[in-house]
């Protein structure tokens, strides 16, 4: 297709457009290999639509749908759903009550020199940053969920979705081991925040120079000297994080105020 223009955006921002566009792709494009849904797979994604229901800092007509995507998921008796359903479910039945998910994919700050490069992984990432920090900004939200008092809600929750329906399996895997050797240390939502922010370090150095890399993107240990010099020290001649500091950055970073509308249809 034609070369979409390129949408300035300000990189110390969030913007709504991908968490957004992550979603629409995530229920509309990589659910949709899945014909059915049920036993853990579907139990994965109940939970999935529970944390996003309950945690997504969206705009109301969004916050909405997931809502009513969740009351419908739980009230359902069957053990296996077909997608079609849930497809029809967001694309008919909600639009027409004015619920409503944007019906085209459009990257911001996640958009790519190339259609193939960043994108949908890049929301993703962004998508559960956003829900660890939401976790963290309002520890009741989960509240009569089954999933409220663990502080690993939410990183379990991805991890399941990761690992039953991200379409790359190969993060996957990565992903089921970073979370096999170190999240049960997590206890708390803080430090729930600052466990993503650090596997998500270590997979850029791993990334770095690999084929996925976007060269106008380059893979960094973030948050760079320019986002949160405070972040950075040296201690004997070596880098250091000071995680307090990088802690209240991702707090502020991914949370509501710092989201931008901006491009949002
Ligand atoms: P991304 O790494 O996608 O980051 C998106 C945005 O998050 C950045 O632009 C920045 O604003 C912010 N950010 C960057 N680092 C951090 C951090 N440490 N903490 C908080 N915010 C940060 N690709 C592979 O080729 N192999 C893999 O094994 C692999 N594993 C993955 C595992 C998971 C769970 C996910 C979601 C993706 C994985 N990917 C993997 C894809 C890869 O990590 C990138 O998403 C992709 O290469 C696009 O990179 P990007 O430049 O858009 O930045």
């Amino acid at each position: 297709g034609a070369a979409e223009v390129w949408k300035e955006f300000d990189k110390s921002k969030v913007y709504m457009v991908d968490l957004e566009s992550g979603l629409h792709y995530l229920l509309r494009v990589e659910l949709a290999s899945h014909q059915t849904l049920e036993g853990e797979e579907l139990k994965t994604f109940k939970d999935f639509v529970t944390v996003i229901a309950k945690l997504f800092p969206g705009r109301p007509s969004v916050v909405k749908l997931l809502e009513t995507l969740l009351e419908w998921l739980v009230s359902l008796p069957l053990e296996r759903i077909p997608y079609d359903a849930i497809l029809d479910l967001v694309n008919n039945k909600m639009r027409i009550s004015g619920m409503f998910l944007s019906d085209r994919l459009q990257w911001v700050g996640c958009q790519g020199s190339r259609p193939e490069l960043r994108g949908y992984p890049c929301s993703l990432w962004t998508l559960f940053h956003t829900l660890t920090v939401q976790a963290a900004h309002r520890p009741d939200a989960l509240a009569n969920t089954g999933l409220e008092e663990d502080p690993l809600a939410v990183l379990q929750t991805m991890r399941r979705y990761i690992g039953t329906f991200f379409g790359c399996q190969e993060c996957g895997r990565h992903f089921e081991e970073m979370a096999k050797e170190s999240l049960s240390q997590v206890r708390s939502l803080d430090q729930a925040v600052l466990w993503l922010w650090s596997k998500h370090n270590q997979v850029n150095s791993r990334l770095t120079g690999a084929l996925s890399e976007d060269s106008r993107f380059p893979k960094a240990q973030w948050p760079t000297p320019d986002l949160c010099p405070a972040c950075h020290e040296e201690r004997d001649g070596l880098h250091v994080w000071n995680e307090d500091r990088v802690l209240s950055f991702l707090k502020r970073h991914y949370a509501g105020p710092n989201i931008s509308p901006k491009y949002a249809s």
